[in-house]
């Protein structure tokens, strides 16, 4: 099977190489097919975004597509800062920003109510337009000011369940053995090794 990852992200395209290792699995990114579009993320929800771009790709290179979409949701904000995560603080607003913005919002909410989650959402898109969609996440708490130096995005004021230190105070392989990615992964490694075997 040909795989075209719908992306540029160094970190992700590793990461689905690691995953694929061992299958007779042919892995392209956008780099071989310079001519296919950038896809706008414009979508409502993860599932939205992942899917159009892995459809999107699909379309444009004649072989499957793999595309994932993740974010931050917040409960005590009604889910933000959601599909807006890396735009939270507005459309040229760094990781620093973002972190800001939200522990702002975040001042007045008790420590019992901080609670939210990392969601990723990775789509599967066949030539032909089948679409098939994993899910990963991880519960946690927002702390009241950063901590660690490790990972990117909102991993400094993360908390996993009953863990004491910050997704950013973690090794890679900690974060991915428990992260809302690294569990979206699995289901896909699941399901493409169960593919193989038909
Ligand atoms: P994307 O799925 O790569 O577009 O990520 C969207 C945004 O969600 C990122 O820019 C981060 O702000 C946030 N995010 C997603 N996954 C993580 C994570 O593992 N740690 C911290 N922030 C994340």
């Amino acid at each position: 099977m040909e795989i075209v990852l719908a992306t540029r992200n160094r970190k992700k395209i590793e990461e689905i190489k690691r995953i694929t290792e061992g299958m007779p699995v042919s892995i392209y990114t956008l780099d071989d097919f310079p001519g296919c579009p950038e896809v706008e993320e414009d979508g409502v929800t993860f599932e939205e975004n992942a899917v159009k771009k892995a459809l999107a790709i699909a379309k444009c290179t004649g072989k499957h597509a793999l595309a994932d979409d993740s974010g931050l949701e917040v409960f005590a904000l009604d889910g933000a800062p959601g599909v807006m995560s890396s735009r939270y603080a507005g459309d040229k607003a760094d990781d620093k920003k973002n972190i800001e913005k939200l522990l702002n919002e975040m001042r007045p909410v008790k420590k019992d109510k901080r609670q939210a989650r990392f969601v990723c959402c990775i789509a599967l898109a066949s030539p032909q337009g089948y679409i098939k969609t994993f899910y990963g996440y991880i519960q946690g708490i927002i702390g009241t000011e950063p901590k660690g130096s490790r990972g990117f995005g909102y991993d400094p004021i993360f908390y996993p369940e009953s863990y004491k230190r910050t997704f950013a105070e973690m090794s890679n392989d900690e974060k991915d053995a428990i992260s809302h990615r690294g569990r979206a992964s699995m289901e896909l490694k699941k399901y493409l090794e169960t593919k193989m075997k038909d």
